[in-house]
């Protein structure tokens, strides 16, 4: 049995020998690209090389890359595989090997690094890749019955409608029978699980044009994707992710937290799931600079670290309980992500306040949506007026798709139109009152002043650099001023002190 640590390790090390450059894991903040809230797949930190606007440091690249996605968060521990945070391993061309290389590599490692019988691969490919279905066959030797043909949806990838885009070819591991849906029809398109899609390899060979036609790219790319949990689950036997050396000590750790033994019913493996995934999640977008706040990535966070202090209020658990998961997440992954152990103090901090925070208003805002569900439901109506989840989200801090998830456990929704028309009144009054305040104290005098370039760093460090664009005593604009004076704001573009 493989660990995940000496799954990642092996993986790297292979590549290396085939010349490729090993880089450290970029942050999940992507690294100017305001197109992307956050890291989802391991090539976003290479798009800039794919895209051929900067000169790699070598043209073969592997890494394990820290990604995040929020897109399916409803299913998380619901699901055997939907997770937050997870880890792909990935190897890349950029203009150098292409499709017989990394295929031969990729089956070379499963089969014979990582020992998994090839007779329980399954390859697909896109149809009209003939040449990626002949190496499989002829070069790897694997049964034409196990390499299907599969259409665009599936096997196209393209980055938008113009671009650079290509085929791809994905391995699945056969799970076997008992994890079928049992339908004579069960294959590698079905979706009830026994078919695992464990790596994707997609060949970036055309450009999209304009006009919709394919030209073949002067530079050819390879973009290969294999998710570690995943792969874990296979080499340690596990039903899912979760159950993996990667995450179930977290779930421990929650389960005595709780005092509820993981195993004991579904409701609570969800919850338990729910809280080991979160842990994770929080603690390396803290460690990457995110900061709770209600917009972009401060806004994500905010909502899953929540959204597992609620489920921890399911276990019954009254008391602050989230540092002690980020604590176990730090010991867990600071081999080889120092920068959890370099933040530690930053991130036990945040989570600890952003919990306590959060539990002042969780129980009394549970009560009032409890008691509107009441009114609601006698009423006959199927949706919660849109100025309540309002008062929930402004007042006691339910983030909306939390009072969503907590009403559609009950077959109920929110009036999103009610709540839109309260939010933009709440704008317009937050507006109106940012002119009649200005002259009042400091510090809404900089809360008034600072744009969105400003952002608040107190909350992990003491000082810090800064340049001043403008000092406000007094409630007035000045062009100097002594440090420190009461009333006065110093604002700059990258924090603001006080
Ligand atoms: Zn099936």
């Amino acid at each position: 049995m493989s660990t995940g640590a000496e799954l990642r390790r092996k993986f790297l090390n292979y590549f290396a020998l085939r010349d490729h450059l090993i880089l450290p894991s970029a942050s999940l903040v992507p690294k100017d690209d305001p197109s992307l809230l956050l890291t989802v797949a391991g090539m976003v930190p290479f798009k800039p090389y794919f895209q051929g606007k900067v000169t790699p440091p070598h043209p073969r690249l592997a890494t394990a890359q820290k990604c995040l996605r929020t897109q399916d968060l409803e299913e998380v521990g619901k699901t055997a595989r939907h997770n937050t945070f997870f880890e792909m391993l990935g190897n890349f061309s950029i203009g150098d090997y292409f499709k017989k290389e990394t295929i031969g590599w990729s089956w070379e490692f499963l089969t014979k690094e990582l020992g998994l019988p090839p007779e329980d691969l399954w390859i697909t490919v896109y149809r009209d890749d003939q040449e990626a279905a002949e190496i499989w066959h002829d070069l790897m030797g694997v049964p034409r019955e196990r390499i299907i043909p599969l259409g665009d949806d599936t096997n196209f990838w393209e980055a938008g409608p113009v671009g650079p885009c290509g085929p791809c070819s994905e391995i699945l591991f056969d799970l076997g029978p008992a994890y079928s849906c049992g339908s004579p029809d069960c294959g590698v398109e079905c979706e009830c699980g026994r078919y695992l899609e464990v790596w994707n390899l997609v060949f970036t060979e055309f450009n999209r044009e304009e006009d919709g036609k394919l030209s073949k790219l002067p530079r050819r790319n390879i973009d290969t994707g294999m998710g570690l949990e995943r792969i874990a689950s296979v080499l340690q036997g596990v039903p899912n992710n979760f159950e993996t050396d990667l995450i179930f000590p977290l779930i421990e750790e929650a389960a005595i937290a709780s005092g509820i033994s993981y195993g004991a019913d579904d409701k609570s493996d969800v919850a338990l799931k729910v809280i080991a995934d979160h842990a994770r999640a929080v603690s390396f977008l803290i460690a990457d600079g995110v900061h709770p706040s209600n917009e972009g990535r401060g806004y994500v966070l905010r909502r899953i670290l929540r959204r597992a202090v609620r489920y921890g209020r399911l276990l019954g658990i009254r008391d602050p309980f989230l540092k002690r998961l980020t604590d176990k997440t730090i010991a867990l992954y600071q081999d080889p992500y120092r920068e959890l152990k370099e933040r530690s103090g930053h991130i036990q901090r945040i989570v600890s306040l952003e919990e306590e925070r959060f539990s002042e208003t969780l129980e009394q805002g549970l009560q009032i949506l409890q008691e509107q569900l009441e009114k609601v439901e006698v009423s006959g109506e199927k949706n919660l007026p849109g100025g309540v989840a309002f008062r929930l989200y402004d007042t006691f801090g339910f983030p909306l798709e939390l009072t969503q998830e907590i009403l559609a456990e009950r077959g109920m929704n929110v009036d999103l139109d009610g709540f839109r028309v309260s939010m933009e009144k709440q704008r317009e009054r937050a507006r109106a009152a940012r002119v009649e305040t200005v002259p009042s104290d400091s510090f809404k005098v900089c809360t008034a002043y600072s744009g969105d370039k400003t952002k608040f760093t107190g909350y992990g460090n003491l000082s810090a650099r800064s340049q001043i664009t403008a000092i406000i005593a007094d409630g007035k604009r000045k062009s100097e001023s002594d440090p420190g004076g009461a009333g006065t704001g110093y604002i700059g573009p990258d924090t603001f002190l006080l």
